[in-house]
C-alpha cells in the first residue's frame, strides 16, 4: 500500500489559547487584519474581545456569516478585504464562518465572482492571505482541512470546494470558546466528529495515519460528547470534544468523507437539517451496510471500541443518537413524493464513490424508505 502525507497547518490547542493572537499575527508579519465571524458573536462582544486581543491589528470586523455559507456573504468579505487592503484574516466561528473566510482569503487575490470557483474549482488561486482559523464549534476541524463548503441558495446548490490553498496558515483551538454552544449544536457538531473519524476510517481512501487518528477520535466521541450535551460548561468534556475535532479533521483531510456526507447535502439544502446531523442522520445505516461486506477492518475498529461486532457498534451509534436528541428519522416531516425523490437523486453525491461498497439508486431508496 502506498500512501502519502502532507499537513502544513500549525497548531496551537488548549484553554485561554486566544490570548496569544497578537503574538501569532506579528510573528506571520501582519499589519491590517479582518475578522470574520457571525452575527451572534459580534452581538456578544465576543468579536471585540478578540479585536482587543489583536492589540489594534484587526482593523475591521465582518460580522454576516450565516450557518452554510452563501456566496454571496464570501462575496462581501472579499470587498472588504480588498477596501480595507487587509494583509491578514482571522476566523472566529463555527465551520461555516471557518468555510467562508479560508474561501474569501484564498478569492480576493482574483477579480473573478465566488460562482466561478463553485462551477470550476482549478480555477482557484494556489495561494492564500495568511489565515488564522479559530473554531468556536467542535465538529467541522475546517480549522485544518483544504476545504471549504460554500452555498449558492439561489441555485440549491451546496458544494464542497478543495484546494491546498484553503489550509489555514494557523489553528487556534481554545476548548473555553466552545462552552457556550447550546446541547442541541453540541450534539450536531459531535455527530460531524464521529461521522469524519468514521468515513475516513472506511474511505476507500484510508491510509495508516488516518486509521490510527479516527479510532482516537471515535473513543473521544463515545467517551464525552454525551457528557459535553449535558454540561456544557463541563471542562474535560469540552477539552476532549476540541481535540476530538481536530484530530478526525486530520483523520479524514486524505481519505475525504463518504456516503454519509454526501446524503447530508441534500438533507441540509432541501430540509434545512444542520450539517451534523444530516450526516449524523444515515451513518449507522452505512455502517450495517459497509459491515455486511467487511474485509475484518470494520470488525477489528468496532471491537477496539468496546462493541462486539459491527451491528453492535450501529446498535452505539443509533443509542448515542437517542440520548443526545439528534434526529434518527425523518418521519415528522410527512415529506411528499417530490421531496423524497429531490433527496434520492441529490444523495448522488461524487463523496459516494469513496465509500467501500458501491452504493446503487436502489440501496439509497431503501435506506431512506426507513427513514421516512
Ligand atoms: P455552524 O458554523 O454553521 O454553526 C452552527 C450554529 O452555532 C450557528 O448559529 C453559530 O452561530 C452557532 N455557534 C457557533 N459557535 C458557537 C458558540 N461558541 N457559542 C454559541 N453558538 C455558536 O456549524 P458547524 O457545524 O461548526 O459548521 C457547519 C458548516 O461547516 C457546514 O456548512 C458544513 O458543510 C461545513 N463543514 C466544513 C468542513 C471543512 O472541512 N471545511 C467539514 C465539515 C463541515
Amino acid at each position: 500500500m502506498n500512501w502519502n502525507y502532507m499537513q502544513p497547518v500549525t497548531i496551537r490547542f488548549g484553554n485561554g489559547r486566544i490570548k496569544g493572537l497578537a503574538e501569532e499575527v506579528k510573528a506571520l508579519g501582519g499589519n491590517r487584519g479582518i475578522l470574520i465571524t457571525s452575527p451572534s458573536f459580534v452581538k456578544r462582544g465576543l468579536a471585540a474581545k478578540v479585536q482587543k486581543e489583536s492589540e489594534g491589528l484587526i482593523c475591521v470586523i465582518y460580522g454576516g456569516v450565516s450557518p452554510n455559507p452563501d456566496i454571496k456573504e464570501c462575496e462581501a468579505c472579499i470587498s472588504m478585504i480588498n477596501d480595507h487592503e487587509c494583509d491578514f484574516v482571522v476566523a472566529l466561528g463555527g465551520g461555516s464562518v471557518l468555510d467562508c473566510a479560508k474561501a474569501a482569503a484564498v478569492m480576493c487575490q482574483e477579480e473573478r465572482p465566488v460562482k466561478a470557483y463553485m462551477e470550476d474549482a482549478s480555477l482557484l488561486p494556489d495561494t492564500s492571505l495568511p489565515l488564522i482559523a479559530v473554531p468556536t464549534t467542535a465538529g467541522t476541524g475546517s480549522e485544518i482541512t483544504c476545504v471549504s463548503v460554500l452555498s449558492d441558495h439561489e441555485a440549491g446548490v451546496k458544494k464542497p470546494l478543495s484546494c491546498d490553498a484553503f489550509y489555514p496558515t494557523l489553528a487556534i483551538v481554545d476548548p473555553e470558546l466552545t462552552y457556550s454552544v447550546p446541547p442541541h449544536t453540541t450534539a450536531c457538531t459531535g455527530m460531524d466528529v464521529l461521522c469524519h473519524a468514521l468515513e475516513a476510517y472506511w474511505s476507500k481512501h484510508h491510509f495508516p495515519i488516518g486509521d490510527a487518528l479516527a479510532v482516537h477520535a471515535l473513543k473521544l466521541v463515545f467517551d464525552y460528547l454525551q457528557l459535553a450535551c449535558e454540561q456544557p460548561e463541563h471542562a474535560l468534556a469540552r477539552e476532549k470534544m476540541a481535540e476530538a475535532s481536530v484530530i478526525a479533521g486530520l483523520a479524514f483531510t486524505i481519505p475525504k468523507t463518504t456516503s454519509a456526507h454526501a446524503c447530508s447535502y441534500p438533507l441540509t439544502n432541501l430540509l434545512g437539517i444542520a450539517h451534523g446531523e444530516a450526516c449524523g442522520l444515515t451513518i449507522d445505516h452505512f455502517l450495517r451496510i459497509n459491515g455486511a461486506e467487511d474485509d475484518g477492518r470494520l470488525l477489528e475498529l468496532a471491537k477496539m471500541l468496546g462493541f462486539k461486532d459491527v451491528e453492535a457498534f450501529a446498535d452505539g451509534i443509533d443509542s448515542l443518537k437517542r440520548t443526545i436528541g439528534v434526529r434518527t428519522d425523518l418521519k415528522d416531516l410527512q415529506l411528499d413524493k417530490e421531496q423524497k425523490e429531490a433527496l434520492v437523486q441529490g444523495s448522488k453525491h461524487p463523496n459516494l464513490l469513496n465509500n467501500p461498497v458501491e452504493i446503487t439508486e436502489t440501496m439509497l431508496r431503501d435506506l431512506y424508505r426507513k427513514l421516512w
